[in-house]
């Protein structure tokens, strides 16, 4: 999967706002977006008007790069969302929510997707008391995930746990942090999702 092999930074300061894809930085003021909200480059200051379909485009990359998944994937959990009862851009935020990466992220095991999808390829990680190592698989209600036996004395994933208690986790999900456990307490709703998204134009760009 292609990915963007640049500053993660100068990813959220070209959307123009925090993605988080820095772990710990993100909440601090180092942050680039807390400190210089504009554009990278040379005419980053300059002020553009981005056409209908720019506009829809940014957004679609914004939601990628937020979730960390390619173009490709991303336009199956599309189809997937099309398919399902309900509002189609509600439910395509559902469906990225439920990939195990952004899951072990969500319940503070990792410091940000990035770290979360590395821990889940490298089995670090049991759902429902098996091993699972891959990322995109999307958890259920009711499904329990946690750390691996033999994995529990995995300092960073210890110490993303204590830098993340005082940080509420998601009411759809729920952590055991002496058993370094979660578990899925029900599908998140648009409700639970933090981010400024507008779905709505990533429908529209998909449906030209
Ligand atoms: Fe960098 Fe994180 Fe701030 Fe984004 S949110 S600019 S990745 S520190």
């Amino acid at each position: 999967m292609s990915r963007y092999k640049d500053a993660q930074c100068r990813v959220c300061r070209r959307e123009g706002c925090k993605l988080f894809l820095k772990g710990e930085r993100c909440y601090s003021d180092k942050c680039s977006v807390a400190r210089r909200n504009y554009a990278p480059g040379d005419h980053g200051q300059r002020k553009t008007k981005l056409s209908e379909y720019g506009t829809q485009l940014r957004e679609k990359q914004k939601t990628k790069s937020y979730y960390g998944v390619g173009e490709k994937q991303f336009r199956k959990y599309f189809e997937m969302a099309s398919n399902k009862k309900g509002v189609t851009g509600e439910n395509l935020l559902q469906i990225l929510e439920s990939r195990l990466d952004n899951v072990v992220y969500r319940l503070g095991f990792g410091s940000s997707r990035a770290e979360a999808r590395q821990f889940v390829t490298h089995a670090q990680f049991n759902v429902n008391g098996k091993k699972v190592n891959i990322a995109s698989y999307l958890v259920k209600p009711g499904d329990v995930i946690e750390v691996r036996e033999s994995k529990k004395d995995n300092s960073t994933i210890k110490a993303n746990v204590e830098a993340t208690a005082t940080r509420p986790i998601p009411a759809w999900l729920e952590r055991n942090n002496e058993k370094l456990s979660g578990k899925v307490l029900r599908l998140a709703s648009r409700d639970d999702i933090d981010i400024a998204l507008e779905e709505h134009l990533i429908v529209e760009l998909y449906s030209k």
